[in-house]
């Protein structure tokens, strides 16, 4: 085992990793920003290291800090969480250059899953099922019109580079083509660098199933169930559940091995999410994510495992300790994102926390950096915490979902609370009845103005 890791994020999930480390002793070294200093984080950290001012470009995403941090330290690994730099194979790079371990995939695994394109071409070969779509990126209008007539509207023009639900456009129709395509390409220039586009089927109802994966980056990989993540406003996760509400147990066995077995093959190493659309009764793949997921909790709680500490002891070269026939998953577990924001247009609300309150007791977790007194700042993500339940069943979940969220205090700036409340009270949201569209289409009905 690693016996010091640094941390490249912030917030929730800094304080999750510092949390694994703990418990498996080994020393943990936090990184922030000028406008961090005061961050929980920080506090949790055995050391820390100021790395540059506010913007994350110049802080939380500037490679040359982080490894002048390592190397002051002495940290023997870095632990990325997610977004910031958990999928750039460039920073992997490096880190392997100076002898750091990345806890995490191999550079050539992040690349090879990080251009969507090349996933869903890696993933077919591998023998899972994909979207209907372009065969590669589509160059020209002309091209897109082609494929588009061929396959049938509506399609979806996405970025190969894509992420965070950005350059994403639906065209409904032939008619709406030229502008879902214009704008795809110029949204994903100005969010990644690269305007390379494909087109895929646009599904009318499924539901977005991800399946949990876990590689020994030696040819041995299992799965762990899968999370339905379907309740989604602009294509982001607000409220995630595992298992399935609609996933058999010989639905779940079957999408589940083809996944092991599909990164065992190319002997990927450490965590890994393979995200699907599901709609009657088929998988169609949608794009991997090469790193630990913000709803890993749901999974850790049904399965009763440690993700992160099995990262940290498969990346420090030993021994994978899941099993596939060991691993079996009881009861039911929901997370929320509570989010600095207000209501009804989730406007980002950072400022002062004059109350905190985390709900506690039988079944909850809450993973949250928040504290009395703490300023959120206005630089990052509004996520400020993540509410986590378990239960015998998912009604069981459901109703302890209900209480937690009673006893959740944030005094000082406005949260996504209220919206929980409101949609455990919808007889959809009870019987497991959504699809990914249906928070879009409920929000404009009872929300949003
Ligand atoms: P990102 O990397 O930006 O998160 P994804 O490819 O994972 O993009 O897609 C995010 C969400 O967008 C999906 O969960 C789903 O709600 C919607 N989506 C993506 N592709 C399609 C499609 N072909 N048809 C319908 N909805 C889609």
């Amino acid at each position: 085992m690693f016996s010091k890791v640094l941390i490249a994020n912030r917030g929730e999930i800094a304080l999750r990793v510092i949390r694994a480390c703990k418990e498996l002793g080994v020393a943990t070294v936090a990184v922030h920003s000028t406008a961090d200093s005061d961050a929980m984080h920080v506090r949790m950290a055995d050391e820390s290291v100021c790395i540059g001012p506010p913007s994350s470009t110049d802080s939380y995403l500037n490679v040359a800090a982080i490894i002048a941090a390592c190397e002051i330290t002495g940290a023997e690994a870095v632990h990325p969480g997610y977004g910031f730099l958990s999928e750039n194979a460039a920073f992997v790079q490096v880190l392997e250059d100076h002898g750091i371990t990345f806890i995490g995939p191999s550079a050539e695994h992040i690349r090879m899953m990080g251009d969507k394109i090349t996933a869903k071409e890696t993933m077919i070969n591998l023998g899972v099922p994909c979207v209907p779509g372009s065969p590669g990126g589509v160059p020209t209008l002309k091209e897109a019109h082609l494929i588009s007539d061929e396959m049938g509207f509506p399609v979806i023009v996405k970025a190969t580079a894509g992420g965070g639900g950005r350059g994403m456009k639906l065209a409904l129709t032939k008619n709406d083509l030229d502008e879902a395509f214009g704008s795809a390409r110029s949204e994903s220039k100005a969010a990644f660098g690269n305007d390379e586009v494909y087109i895929e089927k646009y599904l009318q109802k499924p539901r977005h199933i991800e399946v949990q994966i876990f590689g020994d980056g030696k040819g041995r990989a299992v799965h762990l169930g899968e999370r339905d993540c379907s309740l989604q406003r602009r294509h982001q996760k607000v409220f995630e559940e595992a298992p399935g509400p609609t996933i058999t147990k010989e639905l779940r066995e079957k999408i589940g091995s083809t996944c092991a077995e599909a990164v065992a093959d190319i002997g990927y190493s450490g965590a890994g999410t393979i995200e699907f659309l599901y709609e009657d009764g088929e998988f169609f793949f949608i794009e991997m994510n090469t790193r630990l997921q913000v709803e890993h909790p749901v999974t850790e709680t049904i399965f009763r495992v440690d993700l992160v500490k099995e990262q940290l002891r498969v990346a420090s070269g030993e021994e994978m300790t899941f099993k596939q026939e060991e691993l079996e998953i009881r009861g039911h577990s929901i997370e929320v994102r509570i989010n600095a924001e207000k209501l009804p247009n989730f406007t980002p609300c950072p400022g002062k926390i004059t109350t905190f309150h985390a709900p506690g007791g039988l079944g909850v977790r809450m993973d949250s950096a928040l504290y009395a007194g703490y300023s959120i700042p206005p630089y990052y993500d509004s996520l400020i915490g993540k509410l986590i339940v378990s239960g015998t069943s998912r009604p069981a979940a459901l109703a302890r979902l209900r209480r937690a969220l009673g006893e959740l205090i944030v005094d000082g700036v406005d949260t996504t609370t209220p919206l929980f409340h409101a949609l455990l009270d919808e007889k959809d949201i009870q019987t497991g009845n959504y699809d990914i569209h249906w928070l879009e289409k409920w929000l404009d009905k009872n929300v949003q103005k």
